[in-house]
């Protein structure tokens, strides 16, 4: 296992924390793949689904031959992440128009979002290098999921969120973790330029998506869905995309797979982006080769609102590997699919819907096909944004005719039914 650069492959020791090459490049976590064998993999891992107290129940780490086979056992930061459900729903499949859909609910995680299966192993990894204080630069659900596993550990955590445009759920959450919060005036993309800059300088360790055991983790969701439909993967996996971190890891953890044999066929990758702050979209679209940034990212969905996704490369790579595509859809109707997953009684944070939306308008241009199977990942908790959740639930219940309150009488209940 070392750290290679995604782009002049120089070598690294996995001790160095660092995420970055001298060339600019990020640096990837580089497993030792041929030594594994798909037939033995496949029988541990289900094996350790009957596991209840130790680190192999967790959803991630019942796959740490693949994620991080050199971490002693005993180091492992876990709270049991992932394990999170796979559901049908025929509201929502309709929805979207394919006649074969599952919902991926990484909204079922401790934190409460998918940023849980990457931050145990970059917390559990920090920790076994020494570090004791942690650093992100966040919309919410980083920071919330950090300052949880640092807690956990008995590490200190510092996060860097922009004052606007982010969730106050989010915010209250890390800070009930203990986290120390630095509030700035400016973008998620500046929180994450300052750590680029100063964090060696800090004693930080960084756990933002460049960070490559970040990846390793997120891959597990992937193979969590893979093992539920014994080891057949859906035509498409679709996702939203941010920091495109788990675009990435998506890719990486499908790479994996393939080359040990775990499944024999690449399924197709759909990166679904916020209208404001789809970067990637454009640049995929125009078939450019160059990221232009977004200065003013700007959606209602805040885990998107991000102007220069930092792994858009890897993500790049991955759509070629998978013959993935991109989409855009707009802040409506991104929460006309959340209305949807919501009343189905699934239930996502806005970010999470844009994976439906997206899927939706894959179907009507023709891309992806009706009768073609696909999973749709759900990346956060229905409660994670209550803001957004508030505008539409309230106007429907204004609209329904209910009053704000009523005396309990038997008749007036009747007529409302
Ligand atoms: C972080 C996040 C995203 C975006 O994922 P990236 O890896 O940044 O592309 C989407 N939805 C939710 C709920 C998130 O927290
Ligand atoms: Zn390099």
């Amino acid at each position: 296992m070392k750290l290679s650069c995604t782009e002049c492959g120089q070598g690294r020791s996995i001790t160095d924390p660092v995420w970055r090459c001298e060339c600019g490049g990020l640096l990837q976590v580089e497993q030792r793949l041929g030594e594994l064998d798909g037939e033995k993999l496949r029988r541990v891992f289900d094996e350790r689904l009957a596991h209840r107290n130790t680190p192999y129940a967790s959803g991630v780490w019942r796959y740490k031959e693949l994620i991080h086979p050199e971490l002693p056992v005993e180091r492992i930061v876990t709270k049991y992440e992932g394990n999170t459900g796979l559901y049908d729903s025929e509201p929502v499949r309709r929805f979207t128009g394919v006649r074969d859909l599952r919902l991926k609910a990484q909204s079922e995680n401790p934190s409460g979002s998918f940023k849980d299966n990457g931050m145990t192993v970059a917390v559990s990894q920090g920790a076994w290098l020494g570090y004791e204080r942690f650093a992100c630069s966040s919309t919410g659900n980083t920071s919330s999921s950090l300052a949880m596993y640092a807690a956990l550990s008995g590490k200190a955590s510092y996060v860097f969120v922009p004052e606007e445009g982010v969730a106050g759920g989010k915010v209250l959450q890390t800070a009930a973790y203990g986290a120390r919060m630095i509030r700035f005036k400016g973008t998620y993309d500046d929180g994450i330029c300052f750590l680029e800059r100063h964090a060696a300088e800090l004693g930080l360790y960084v756990c933002n998506s460049m960070n490559p055991f970040r990846i390793e983790g997120q891959k597990s969701i992937v193979y969590e869905i893979a093992q539920a439909l014994n080891w057949m993967l859906p035509d498409w996996i679709v996702l939203p995309g941010g920091a495109l971190s788990n675009g990435s890891a998506l890719g990486k953890g499908l790479q994996d797979m393939l080359a040990t044999g775990l499944i024999s066929r690449m399924p197709r990758v759909a990166v679904v982006q916020a209208e404001g702050a789809s970067p990637f979209h454009r640049m995929i679209e125009r078939g450019l080769k160059e990221l232009t940034p977004e200065p003013r990212p700007h959606t209602l969905a805040s885990a998107l609102n991000i102007g220069n996704p930092p792994s858009w490369k890897k993500a790049a790579a991955v759509l070629q590997a998978t013959c993935g595509v991109t989409v855009s859809v707009t802040d409506e109707e991104i929460m006309e699919a959340k209305a949807v997953i919501d009343r189905a009684g699934i239930g996502c944070e806005p970010a999470s819907a844009a994976s439906a939306a997206g899927l939706r308008k894959l179907v009507a241009r023709g891309i992806v096909d009706k009768d073609e199977t696909a999973v749709c990942l759900l990346t956060g908790h229905m409660l994670k944004d209550t803001d957004a959740l508030q505008r539409y639930v309230t106007r429907e219940a204004a609209d329904a005719g209910m009053p704000v309150s009523s005396a309990l009488e038997l008749e007036q209940v009747k007529e409302r039914m």
